[in-house]
């Protein structure tokens, strides 16, 4: 069921603390930790403590959680000092979505380019 910790899932265990990540910032219903394969000098992964496959299923099961990961988005970048920044759900395999646990990318600290590839 949405919302339910996965044995499965990478970020289930990011959660958990058995998988470790440079957590930058955690709250009640989210952790935000550096990517391990950074795109840009801040590239910083929020997510939902909770279990959702996608951002649709997220918004769909709780719009709440949703605006929190919108909101810690702003609090990392308020944190490296970032006068812009770009958030990117990658959402389906197609468009690049390698973990089905949703994930806000966080990006900035350099010029970024439009459109993306
Ligand atoms: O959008 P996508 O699903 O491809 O993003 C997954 C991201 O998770 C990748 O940018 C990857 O580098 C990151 N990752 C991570 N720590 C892990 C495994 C993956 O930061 N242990």
């Amino acid at each position: 069921m949405t919302g339910e910790a996965r044995d499965d899932c990478l970020f289930c265990k990011i959660v958990a603390g058995t998988i470790p990540a440079t957590i930058v910032r955690e709250t009640e219903t989210t952790v935000a930790f550096r990517d391990i394969n950074p795109q840009a000098p801040t590239h910083v992964l929020v997510i939902p403590k909770a279990h959702h496959e996608s951002a649709a299923a997220l918004a769909s099961a709780d719009p709440a959680l949703t605006a929190d990961l919108l909101r810690e988005a702003q609090a990392v970048a308020d944190e490296d000092k970032l006068d812009s920044y770009r958030v990117v759900f990658n959402t389906g395999a197609g468009a690049g979505q390698t973990v089905f646990h949703v994930h806000a990318h966080v990006l900035g600290g350099r010029g970024l380019h439009w459109p993306p590839g």
